[in-house]
């Protein structure tokens, strides 16, 4: 038996079961071990004399008398025995359940959860609990066609079996004696069947730290290599070329602009590998200073590809970058382009006719090769996977990689979480920005909000309006946003024209309908979220948001950001009627500041880290256990010990260290 082995293995799992389990990420028995209950059913008996009449709970006590069936009428009957309970003896009823008389043994312990009499002190027994005092059972995630009881029991059966003394230990006796931590195998069944509370948080505290410690051994192990890559590009251009070209820009960069162009300007002229973060708040101004490291990197001779997630984000930044660097040959790369289109794309791709390529996930495809690829900019990274990082700077000539994101994570967290990375961060915005006014209305007050946005409208003012969002269901964010550009267009009739912009639609229609608006024949624009990430269009100063306290404060800031990029005054409106105090809290921060690191840690605090640094989202490993935010002190302890660990380039060969290197290899946190 090895942990590798199907869970076809295990008695009770043909492959059509095992096919269920399957979806669940279940294929191997490993796989099964270390699928940890999400949370626990707390099933700690209460105190019967603190019950209050009618309520149901768990009472745990000895038997003390022993079953009594007693038949009445057709069928019927009532199993009764007395239960004790410290000094207190309880009578339990079960009503037509005689075959529960084998579970209750005279003197044993048992726990029974059931409805309280307490006029007549006894309690109607609903069900029997194999447990007894301070049992914490165990609640897994589900698919369709696999029960909470099937999972348990297949869990138990690997128990049982012992397949739990399979699991090898993988982190060193060195650093469970210096943290205290539980065994590996130990540890996972307590994950699993805690006997207590106390058990549980010790077995958590060790795969918590063994999950945080792997991710920082890989992401340091990175760096070193990446550090020591000397044969990366050290790039070389005509200073004075891109100084003139600086001085030539319609504004003046700011200086944390300036400061961000530095330190990557000097990553592309080393030898050594880039690998940088560039994070700036919305309208922070990072698309000019990619701008210059392109063309810092063109007049070196090198080809630039820049990667974003949407193609209408593609779209505008060819318009924007051709706008302000004419002299950069550009093309586009995304995947609805027409075959010849596309084939025109790629050749003058691979014969290094153009400078600079902007695309979507087209850019890492089967069939993109590029001429002499030096410098890749992935925009609003949290979108892409470290995979896909990766895939993009084999294709060049190790290629330097600057990452762009909009998300603030606080600095310390950054340098942590993004372990193999350098941070750039420009925390200033461009002079004369008016800050935006936000305010919060109820959906009483709407027609008053229509009023004043029709009184803008005449003067100009362009009006982004986003509907509900509505999780899990894309049809139905599409009824809403569709209901609300009816209810627009009835109420502005022809003094406004009304369009709609939603993720189910064409990108060539997407594209008419982005471009109509930043043309200005369309005054509102009704969308989903789509235009959440860098969407710029300057004259648009009104933004409505339906429904806002159903985002998170960070989603709110992006989408706000999408207004005040001109020179007016711009407002951005939330129509909620929270239900919740966290609600209501969230639309009063939004209307106090438009501090995005501010709101990131409110987002934070309040809702966890999931919502920024979601899976899909970050770019960073899903952990089974870890939450990077919770959690921090021990990633940061195990950063600590990893660079420690690292810092040695002989590590592997080290007595202390050696078994690490053995598993290192087979931890998948950065695929
Ligand atoms: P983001 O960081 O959100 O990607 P952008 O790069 O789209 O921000 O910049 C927002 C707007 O600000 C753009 O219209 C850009 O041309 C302008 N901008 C950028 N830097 C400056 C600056 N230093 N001074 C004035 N305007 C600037
Ligand atoms: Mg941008």
């Amino acid at each position: 038996m090895n942990l590798h082995q199907p869970l076809t293995v295990l008695p009770g799992v043909g492959p059509k079961s095992a096919e269920k389990f399957k979806q669940l990420g279940l294929e191997s028995l490993q796989d099964l071990l270390l699928y940890f209950p999400f949370r626990y059913e707390d099933f700690k008996s209460k105190n019967v004399l603190e019950l209050e009449d009618g309520e149901k709970a768990v009472i745990s006590g000895r038997v003390v008398t022993p079953a009594n069936v007693s038949y009445y009428g057709y069928k019927r009957n009532r199993l009764r025995f007395t239960l004790k309970q410290g000094e207190v003896a309880l009578a339990v009823n079960f009503f037509n359940q005689p075959y529960l008389a084998d579970k209750i043994e005279l003197g044993a312990a048992l726990a029974v959860f059931g409805k309280w009499d307490k006029t007549k002190a006894s309690l109607t027994g609903l069900k029997i609990l194999a447990q007894t005092e301070d049992d914490l059972q165990p609640v897994y995630r589900l698919t369709q066609g696999v029960s909470q009881a099937s999972l348990v029991k297949l869990i138990k059966t690997a128990f049982d079996q012992g397949l739990d003394l399979l699991l090898e230990e993988n982190l060193p006796q060195v650093l469970l004696d210096r943290y205290q931590l539980a065994g590996r195998a130990q540890a996972v069944r307590a994950m699993h069947f805690p006997q207590d509370l106390a058990d549980y948080r010790q077995a958590l505290r060790r795969v918590k730290f063994e999950e945080l410690f792997y991710f920082q051994m890989q992401l340091q192990v990175l760096k070193t290599e990446q550090k020591n890559v000397r044969n990366g590009l050290a790039m070389n251009w005509d200073q004075e070329v891109l100084t003139a070209k600086k001085a030539s820009l319609p504004f003046e960069l700011t200086e944390a602009q300036e400061r961000s162009l530095r330190e990557i300007l000097q990553d592309l002229q080393s030898p050594a590998h880039m690998n940088r973060l560039l994070q700036g708040d919305v309208g922070s101004g990072k698309t000019v200073v990619a701008g210059l490291a392109m063309y810092a990197a063109a007049a070196a001779g090198l080809q630039s590809a820049l990667m974003v997630p949407t193609e209408i984000l593609a779209e505008q930044h060819v318009a924007s970058l051709s706008q302000l660097f004419p002299e950069l040959k550009l093309v586009l790369l995304t995947g609805s382009m027409k075959t010849a289109e596309r084939r025109a794309a790629l050749a003058a791709i691979e014969t290094g006719q153009v400078d600079l390529i902007v695309g979507t996930h087209a850019l890492i495809q089967e069939g993109v090769s590029y001429h002499r690829l030096g410098l890749v900019i992935i925009d609003e990274q949290h979108r892409f996977g470290v995979g896909q990082r990766r895939l993009l700077r084999e294709k060049g000539l190790n290629p330097d990689v600057l990452m762009m994101t909009a998300t603030p994570i606080p600095r310390t967290l950054a340098i942590t979480a993004f372990g193999d990375m350098d941070v750039s961060i420009i925390d200033q915005l461009p002079a004369g920005r008016k800050p935006i006014i936000t305010r919060w209305v109820q959906h009483e007050q709407l027609p008053v909000v229509l009023d004043w946005m029709a009184k803008e409208l005449q003067k100009g003012a362009q009006v982004y309006f986003i509907s509900p969002l509505i999780e899990e269901s894309e049809a139905l964010d599409l009824k809403n946003a569709l209901a609300l550009e009816e209810e627009l267009k009835a109420y502005f009739g022809r003094s406004a024209q009304v369009a709609l912009l939603h993720g189910k639609m064409k990108s060539d229609d997407k594209e008419s309908v982005m471009q109509g608006f930043k043309d200005g024949k369309t005054d509102i624009l009704v969308s989903t979220t789509v235009i959440e990430v860098g969407v710029n269009v300057p004259n648009a100063t009104i933004m409505v948001i339906m429904d806002a306290d159903r985002f998170g404060l960070s989603q709110l800031h992006q989408l706000r950001g999408r207004v005040g990029r001109g020179q007016k005054q711009s407002y951005a409106v939330l129509v909620a009627n929270p239900k919740t105090e966290s609600g209501k809290q969230r639309m009063k921060i939004m209307t106090e500041t438009t501090d995005g690191f501010v709101l990131a840690e409110e987002d934070l605090k309040m809702r966890g880290s999931g919502e920024i640094f979601g899976s899909r989202q970050s770019g960073l490993p899903e952990f089974r256990v870890a939450d990077i935010v919770e959690d921090y002190p021990i990633l940061e302890e195990a950063r600590r010990v990893a660079s420690q660990i690292t810092a040695d380039p002989n590590w592997r060969q080290q007595a202390d260290w050696h078994l690490l290197s053995l598993h290192l290899d087979r931890q998948d946190y950065l695929d």
